[in-house]
């Protein structure tokens, strides 16, 4: 099949991607568009759902120009996207009921303590479904649609509405949408959800009544890794079949190719995401961690992962640049951290969604803690970097703990990671070697190894161990007490970032 190739749309939360790749893994054509972050008030965060579908059309054709190809050189389609955020449409006009609320989203903190005023409290359905209440998750957000835009209960109860993630949106729209479109999702996206049993990957009626959400408006779970149908609305890629669904940190993992047990990946992007795939078990957490579906390829066994989800690290260097202004570009930062030897005592815990793991504090709100005269604009860039590798410090030490196994060396992947003095630091504050691969857009990455497994352009996941690569591999220099010591401050300035929202 050398002439042939695999699409990726990669839906993310800044951006949407399109990413054709070769047999060999390696990237052949990518275009992207970015769409707005609308943040109607302190704490919301949403995205224009139709922008995003027209993007993902137009990055589409813009990667097949790109490489000069026509669709009868696409074997297979695959899907990637940001995940939790919850999309509401009616199926009969195909029209948004409101704009999908994003993950980062903490609206439906007052939902959640009331679900967990029922009993059982944030824990109440971490059995079941692997994860604590927390505005994080999809179901509270469909919840607060369905009590906040008006006729959209009724609506709902009538059939007319239905919700998915992004990859459920993009399927739908590729598929028909209004003209019989797909309204399907997988398991790694489902399970972000709160509405999912891990062990059976179906929809839990319970849960759903408990949030008042009807069964109707939730898509048909299939697996990761299957053709689901071919692209309808496309012109470009009609056809052609989607055959693979992963939520974008699950792909990563996939494209990382952490596929024993024990392997695991960090992602640096808007948020970390911090996966280790635990194989077919399923391996509740007691530090703080979510259990979610890794991936589920076909008939194949359901494979689990233990996930330490950050909410702000990239997206704080966004913030020091576009509401302080004391970047102009996000890679500006790697200089201005450079003009010093280090924090200068000042250390920064970036709490803007509270706090997610190992802490899942919603009451917990952003400090720049330990100020002094002395501290300059150099220091505070350097603990903003800093705060990315501390708090995957923080979620490593909850993975050893959970796992029992210490973790040897970690790969990484996602937009920060060209800054090579974030990456150092990293290894330093975790003592163990942080690998970079050849490819760095493991997310798409693996959305297209799920899609091309399906269809056999790929054989095995052999071909992805085979494909993996690495780039760069940065050790750990800083002696150990030196470690200790400053992590030991990270922890008291989380400390003080906590009980700040009644
Ligand atoms: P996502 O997939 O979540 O949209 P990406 O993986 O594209 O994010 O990463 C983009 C993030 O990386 C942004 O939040 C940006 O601030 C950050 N970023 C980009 N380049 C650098 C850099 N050189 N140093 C630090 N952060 C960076």
């Amino acid at each position: 099949m050398a002439d042939q190739y695999v699409i990726a749309v990669d839906q993310g939360t800044t951006s949407t991607r399109a990413m054709i790749f070769n047999h060999e893994g390696r990237v052949v054509a990518v275009d992207q568009m970015e769409h707005q972050q609308i943040f109607p008030k302190a704490g919301w965060v949403e995205h224009d759902a139709t922008e995003i579908w027209n993007n993902t059309r137009e990055v589409v054709a813009g990667a097949l120009a790109k490489a000069d190809l026509t669709k009868d050189a696409i074997a297979a389609v695959g899907i990637t996207n940001q995940r939790e955020t919850a999309l509401v449409w009616d199926r009969t006009t195909g029209k948004p009921v409101y704009n999908a609320i994003v993950w980062q989203d903490t609206r439906t903190d007052a939902i959640c303590q009331q679900l967990g005023a029922l009993g059982g409290g944030q824990e109440r359905y971490k059995d079941k479904v692997g994860l604590p209440l927390a505005t994080y998750f999809s179901g509270p957000k469909v919840r607060w649609v369905l009590d906040n835009v008006e006729g959209a209960r009724e609506k709902a109860e009538a059939g007319d509405l239905v919700f998915g993630n992004m990859d459920t949106w993009v399927l739908w729209n590729m598929t028909g949408g209004v003209d019989g479109g797909l309204h399907v999702t997988d398991p790694t996206n489902a399970s972000r959800t709160l509405l999912m049993d891990l062990r059976t990957l179906s929809w839990d009626a319970d849960i759903a009544a408990d949030m008042g959400i009807p069964m109707s408006m939730l898509p048909e779970i299939r697996s990761s890794s299957e053709v689901y149908g071919t692209v309808r609305a496309q012109g470009v890629l009609a056809g052609v079949p989607i055959a693979g669904i992963l939520g974008d940190q699950q792909a990563a993992t996939f494209g990382q190719a952490c596929l024993s047990p024990g392997e695991a990946k960090n992602t640096y992007g808007t948020g970390n995401f911090m996966l280790i795939n635990t194989g077919t078990e399923l391996v509740p957490s007691k530090n703080g961690l979510l259990t979610t579906v890794c991936y589920k390829i076909g008939e194949q066994d359901t494979i689990y992962a233990l996930e330490g989800s950050i909410a702000v690290t990239g997206s704080l260097v966004q913030w020091v640049r576009d509401n302080l202004g004391l970047i102009a570009a996000a890679p500006d930062i790697e200089d201005l951290a450079k003009s010093v030897e280090d924090n200068g005592g000042a250390y920064f815990v970036p709490a803007f969604s509270g706090l997610f793991a190992p802490h899942w504090r919603s009451d917990a709100r952003g400090a720049i803690v330990g100020l002094t005269r002395y501290v300059n604009k150099g220091h505070i860039a350097r603990a903003v970097l800093e705060a990315t590798a501390f708090q995957s410090r923080e979620v490593l030490d909850a993975m050893n703990a959970d796992s029992g196994v210490d973790l040897t060396a970690l790969k990484v992947d996602g937009g920060m990671v060209v800054n090579e003095t974030l990456m150092q630091f990293q290894a330093d504050i975790l003592g163990v070697p942080v690998i970079r691969p050849v490819v760095a857009e493991t997310t798409a990455l693996g959305a297209a190894y799920a899609a091309g497994l399906a269809v056999g352009y790929w054989d095995s996941e052999e071909d992805i161990r085979t494909n993996w690569a690495e780039d760069k591999r940065w050790e750990p220099q800083m002696d150990a007490a030196q470690r200790e010591k400053l992590y030991a401050k990270w922890r008291k300035a989380v400390t003080k970032t906590l009980d700040w929202v009644e």
